[in-house]
């Protein structure tokens, strides 16, 4: 039995499902998870001593790759000083600063520990800014796991066949809408209906929890109008998508400005980090400056921003966006002829550093509807195939891929000619 086996008995028995979050318990495809021991550049490293090109990047934060060594020098050096104070600190405002240098809509910033807690927050300041209740989402998208973002969500939830949860009351439940995403009508109709009572859009603005959807032209754009003809605050939630789809997030890359921006994982480089932040107007409700409550006993921790500041630093490079957009497309195309070559319907979907595909034989996916016609039977079987071969990919058909730029084009290379051994097997 592998050492990673043993240990999942142990933590099944101490832990609820072995994992301190689900996705990781591989329920979506079976089979026992990998517990790791390290990481380093594309590679993680198990506890049995297996090594393999990861595409899951700790679900999204690695752009640079596993443990880079300026984000590892950044902690050590802030670790000498103390682990934290809650009270102000310098790194906050330079970290502030830099975030807002890189992502221009957002005039003020709050730091939170979490993607969750900022989607949460973000969406308590909308509606405290508004005076409204309801909130408008998307079938599909995932914003964390506050009671009123649990709502036909994606990510683990779809993953578990759990679209909502128990535990949320209905009466919280009633005031979030979801509309279809890429489809403006949905959200036109649902604005029609309530016209003075949404709060807002909260939108993943490349959807990467039911796998990855990119936007369709002219939606992100739609949805601004919207809620400029409504007076509902515009929020893009990327947690995922931000730093990754393009230097400047994916409002740089789409070109459209929402009201409130959440950030997450990304900022850490790897630490426990999120943050959300827009139009100073809005920021101006939040406490200790307005009355929309919203705090953290270890928000803006100095390990954190010393991680996150690191990695911004090295991510604002222009290279970085290139680099990650080459790779991604070499990966993608390269998987794409695989498949090809070996009579596999496979779609594939890409922006940036981030990817998706889909065993169908559709020719194009842009929506839940067309994500839950895919065969997730055999994405299990490719899943276990590319395992063997060394290709840790996120562990269900709903997640998005990720690459860093320590992926060389070797690995990518590597990647492919496992992929195509993997289809063979498949046919
Ligand atoms: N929003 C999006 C788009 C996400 O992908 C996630 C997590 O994957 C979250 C919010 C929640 O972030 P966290 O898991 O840090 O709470």
């Amino acid at each position: 039995m592998s050492k990673s086996s043993q240990l999942f008995t142990q933590a099944q028995a101490i832990i609820p499902g072995g994992v301190n979050s689900p996705v990781r318990a591989f329920n979506g495809v079976g089979g026992s998870p990998l517990f790791i021991q390290r990481a380093e550049g594309a590679r993680i490293y198990d506890v049995d001593g297996n090594a393999y090109i990861d595409y899951v990047g700790s679900w999204g934060p690695m752009i640079l790759g596993h443990n880079h060594p300026a984000i590892k020098s950044a902690v050590l050096a802030a670790v000498e000083n103390g682990l934290s104070f809650g009270a102000p600190t310098e790194i906050e405002v330079i970290m502030a600063q830099k975030v807002q240098a890189m992502v221009p809509s957002m005039e003020q910033i709050r730091m939170v520990s979490s993607g969750t807690e900022a989607t949460m927050s973000a969406i308590r300041l909308a509606r405290g800014y508004t005076n409204r209740d309801k909130i408008l989402k998307f079938e599909g998208c995932y914003h964390g796991h506050a009671d009123s973002l649990l709502v036909k969500a994606g990510s683990g939830a779809l993953t578990l066949g759990q679209p909502s949860s128990p535990g949320i009351p209905a009466d919280f439940a009633k005031h979030t809408l979801t509309a279809t995403f890429n489809d403006l009508a949905s959200v036109e109709a649902l604005f029609s209906e309530y016209p003075e009572e949404i709060s807002c859009i909260i939108v993943e603005p490349v959807a990467g929890n039911m796998n990855c959807i990119p936007p369709q032209d002219g939606f992100l754009q739609g949805l601004r109008a919207i809620c400029d003809k409504y007076n509902a605050v515009l929020i893009f939630d990327e947690v995922m998508t931000g730093f990754r789809v393009a230097t400047g997030c994916a409002q740089a890359h789409y070109q459209v400005k929402p009201d409130l921006t959440t950030l997450g994982k990304v900022i850490g480089g790897g630490m426990p980090v999120g943050a959300f932040g827009g139009k100073l107007a809005i920021m101006q409700h939040i406490a200790p400056t307005g009355p929309v409550y919203q705090a953290g006993t270890l928000s803006g921790n100095p390990i954190a921003m010393a991680a996150g500041l690191a990695a911004l630093n090295e991510i604002d490079k222009p290279e970085v966006a290139a680099q990650l957009s080459a790779s991604t497309k070499q990966l993608a195309e390269g998987l794409k002829a695989a498949a090809a070559r070996q009579n596999i319907p496979l779609a594939i979907n890409y922006v940036g550093g981030m990817f998706g595909f889909f065993f169908t034989d559709q020719a194009e996916i842009t929506g839940f509807e067309g994500v839950f016609k895919c065969d997730a039977e055999r994405f299990k079987q490719f899943f276990h195939l590319m395992l063997a071969e060394g290709v840790y990919l996120a562990p269900s058909a709903f997640e998005a891929g990720f690459l860093s730029t320590a992926h060389s084009s070797a690995d990518i290379e590597a990647t492919i000619v496992a992929a195509e051994r993997c289809f063979a097997k498949l046919a």
